[in-house]
């Protein structure tokens, strides 16, 4: 079969491997649709610590089962699946507090290499994070499911009776997907951002109000009076954005800081903001089960839109021609297609 292989930052190479056989518990897809993402295009420009080189990569997927092993559960060779590449190894302290996305293994034993023809799952992801894919949703919206996942693990701690409005900043594919999350469950959003299309395509997705990063202090008190936005969405990655995330949310309100920053950065706030205003700060890393599951539901009932934000698909063999417009700025995820 035909594998992508990243070789080293900037150079990919279509390699010739054996179709992987399945183990016990395990499952081989036949991949539809693999979508790119920030952390391959990241890998791909740069390397990325939990992507190893040269090595296969991708990891969102949707397929068909092209071989089941002994005791895959109720999955049979020629159903249609959508899942995520890792799961939870349920043993260890973290699993044991239910903090399943914190566990000390969840990157020890994933599914990388969706840019292939297939994909050997393992056995826990087949047992915790592997779904059937109804036949009304397309393969390429059934591969939004990891991301989706991602994206839906900060609102499991959050009280949405008290938020009405939200700020976004940033509208990429991970800014847009929390849009359309917050937008799906009735809260006002609004988003900042430098480009004009990106801009767009926040409207499109359901964004209430957009604007370029120098008017948003405008956009939060025309909308909220001078109360502040009850939550706030940060998903650009960079120092001074983090900071500044804090001056946006109102007395109560909490900060999701979504993108991740490069390692050893520093961030510094005005201690009187946090204590007297009792802001809540918090990160975001990956996604329980439970997550997988609610992003599955929102997916398969159709309560979330995301095809828009699939801009067009390629070979695999055009890999490169989807990175080379990501890096353009073109397009938002590309679709992949064995
Ligand atoms: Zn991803
Ligand atoms: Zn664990």
């Amino acid at each position: 079969m035909r594998q992508v292989i990243l070789a080293e930052p900037g150079k990919i190479e279509l390699k010739d491997v054996p179709v992987p056989v399945p183990s016990e518990g395990e499952v081989v897809v036949k991949v539809n649709t693999a979508l790119t993402c920030g952390t391959d295009l990241k890998a791909y420009l740069r390397g990325h610590k939990l992507i190893p080189m040269p090595g296969p990569f991708g990891h969102e997927y949707s397929g068909t089962i092209a071989k089941a092993g002994k005791g895959s559960g109720n999955f049979k060779e020629g159903d249609r699946v959508m899942g995520v590449h890792s799961a939870p190894c349920m043993e260890c302290g973290y699993c044991r507090k239910g903090l399943h996305n914190l566990c000390e293994k969840i990157m020890e034993k994933k599914a990388l290499g969706a840019f292939a023809e297939y994909l050997l799952l393992p056995a826990h992801v087949v047992q915790l994070n592997l779904f059937h894919k109804p036949d009304g949703l397309s393969f390429e919206e059934a591969a939004l499911l990891e991301p989706l996942s991602c994206i839906v693990h900060p609102y499991g701690k959050l009280r949405f009776d008290e938020t009405e409005t939200a700020l976004v900043i940033g509208a990429g594919p991970i800014g847009l997907m929390h849009i359309a999350y917050l937008k799906m469950k009735g809260i006002k959003v609004i988003v900042s951002d430098f480009f004009d299309d990106r801009l767009s395509s926040a409207s499109k997705i359901g964004a209430y109000r957009t604007t370029p990063p120098h008017d948003v202090e405008e956009a939060i008190k025309e909308t909220t009076g001078n109360l502040g936005v009850d939550l706030v969405i940060e998903c650009t990655g960079q120092q001074g954005v983090w900071e500044k995330a804090v001056n946006y949310v109102r007395r109560g309100g909490t900060i999701v800081l979504f993108g991740g920053c490069p390692a050893g950065i520093n961030v510094t706030y005005d201690t009187h903001r946090l204590h007297y205003d009792e802001l809540t700060l918090t990160g975001s890393f990956h996604f329980t089960p439970q997550d997988v599951k609610t992003a599955y539901q929102a997916l398969t009932e159709k309560i979330i839109e995301l095809s828009s934000l699939i801009s067009g698909e390629f070979p695999l063999e055009d890999i490169e021609n989807a990175f080379t417009l990501l890096i353009e700025g073109k397009g938002i995820k590309y679709a992949l297609k064995p």
